[in-house]
């Protein structure tokens, strides 16, 4: 089944029916067109995967809408100022010597797209946007875990698109394992980093090049020298939005201890405001996943008081958000990557402190820093690495499309968003032409080396 698939998208591939940039400007705007048409099937996909309201497929509509605009305005010839030329080229350079020097991006072939469950859309359609706009073919295989998305997307998908040159391969581990043993020319995956070198290591078998989309513990520095207010608003919002199941939340505060209280006073307000006196009646706030991973919560908070929240309920897998403050380094809960809504804070003595601490750990996917002092910004920008970085607010560098968005070390390879997608799709090929004309100005280049040579 995983097999066939892949072999039917290999031979439209070969047959060139993704490359016309007609066809993939087609193709994209009956993408956008699903998702636009059947807003309300996947809000409700969401809702019963992760009690989800649904906003971010907004973020992939307009995401598609930069695509084929881009692509149109290329078929159109009216490319000024756009990213790509009439013949898809990035010109380079071109002489009197009848040479020309090119960069053509070509599409890679078949790619494999592994989706994660916490936003099963936009990690698969993101991605396979800039897939179809390459001129691939692409087997998406989204996570079994947000099923009821999973299924949609399945039935979806062949209603709008090519249906072998994009198929969708629902399943799990077993079927991504089948999925993992063919060959294909590019593997995109996101997910945890313990699976990223499973994928890895199958696609290393066939020297596929791969993006790994992980994951790992995302510090937020909180300086003194801040408004604390908007501070906790912000952080608050991040941490909590999709119940603390997202990448690039906030993992854990790191800040002074003379303002540790004054921060968990705002984040418990700024709770209040958002999801009222009981976050488990509000519309606005999620529930873990599975039961699997609502245990995994259970455990990490295990001996620990939480300042505010801590409350759960078991049967309808929520966890109310949860703050725990004077968390020691070595805690569990500063081991692994939460994924959840419990946010832990650490205290440090100083911002020399607070880099000390984010460069023993492994590279974060995001680093947050919150200060009004352009020094502690400069020093933490200049001191740290993280696959990037907001200063003054959370998540926020996801959403510029002109942003490479991607890890870096541990938190993953590879990068995408807006051009960024394209490329990483794309081959860049470098062309060279030249005429039969000037030969003599190759003539010092050919042997014999130390004879004078004949004019022919
Ligand atoms: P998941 O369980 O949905 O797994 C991701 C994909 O891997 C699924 O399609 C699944 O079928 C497949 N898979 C699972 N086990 C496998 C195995 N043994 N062999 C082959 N394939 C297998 O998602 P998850 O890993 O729980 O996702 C959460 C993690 O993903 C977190 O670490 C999070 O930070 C990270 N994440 C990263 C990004 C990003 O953009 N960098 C986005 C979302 C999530």
């Amino acid at each position: 089944m995983e097999k066939q698939a892949v072999q039917r998208a290999r031979e439209a591939f070969l047959a060139g029916r993704s490359r016309p940039l007609e066809f993939r400007v087609q193709q994209l705007k009956s993408l956008q067109r699903m998702i636009t048409d059947r807003q309300g099937e996947i809000a409700t996909a969401l809702k019963q995967d992760i009690n989800r309201v649904s906003v971010k497929h907004t973020v992939v509509v307009h995401y598609m809408e930069l695509f084929y605009l881009e692509l149109k305005r290329v078929l159109l010839g009216t490319q000024k100022g756009s990213t790509w030329n009439s013949k898809g080229m990035n010109k380079v350079d071109c002489n009197v010597l009848y040479l020309k020097a090119y960069i053509q991006p070509e599409p890679l072939g078949v790619v494999l797209i592994i989706g994660a469950w916490n936003y099963p859309w936009a990690l698969t359609l993101q991605p396979l946007v800039g897939a179809i706009a390459a001129g691939n073919a692409a087997v998406v295989k989204p996570s079994e875990l947000s099923e009821y998305s999973a299924s949609l997307l399945k039935a979806l998908l062949p209603r709008y698109l090519d249906q072998e040159l994009y198929p969708v391969v629902c399943g799990g581990v077993s079927e991504t394992q089948e999925l993992l043993r063919q060959r294909f020319d590019h593997v995109f995956y996101t997910g945890n980093s313990t699976v990223g070198k499973l994928v890895m290591e199958a696609a290393a078998r066939h020297l596929t090049p791969v993006t790994l989309e992980l994951g790992g513990k995302s510090p937020c520095y909180i300086d003194k020298d801040v408004d604390l207010r908007v501070a906790c608003r912000r952080i608050t919002w991040g941490k909590f939005v999709n119940c603390g199941q997202t990448c690039i939340a906030p993992d854990y505060i790191l800040c002074e201890p003379s303002i540790q209280n004054r921060v968990v006073e705002g984040i418990r307000q700024t709770l209040l405001e958002f999801y009222g006196p009981d976050p488990k009646s509000s519309p606005d706030y999620g529930r873990i996943i599975n039961q699997r991973h609502f245990n995994r919560l259970m455990t990490l908070l295990e001996g620990y008081t939480a300042t505010v929240g801590g409350q759960s309920d078991s049967s309808q897998r929520y966890i109310a958000p949860t703050v725990v403050k004077d968390v020691p380094p070595q805690a569990r809960l500063m081991q692994e990557e939460i994924f959840g809504p419990l946010l832990p804070i650490v205290t440090v003595s100083d911002i020399d402190d607070a880099i000390h601490f984010i460069n023993e750990r492994e590279k974060p996917l995001a680093l947050y820093v919150f200060s009004s002092n352009k020094k502690v910004i400069k020093r933490m920008l200049a001191e740290t690495t993280s696959g990037g970085v907001t200063v003054n607010d959370v998540i926020m560098h996801y959403t510029l499309n002109s942003l490479p968005f991607g890890g870096v070390g541990q938190s993953g390879t590879g990068r995408y968003h807006g051009k960024h997608t394209f490329d990483q799709f794309s081959h860049h090929r470098a062309c060279l032409v030249k005429s039969l004309g000037m030969e003599d100005v190759n003539m010092v280049r050919y042997p014999p080396q130390n004879r004078q040579k004949a004019r022919r």
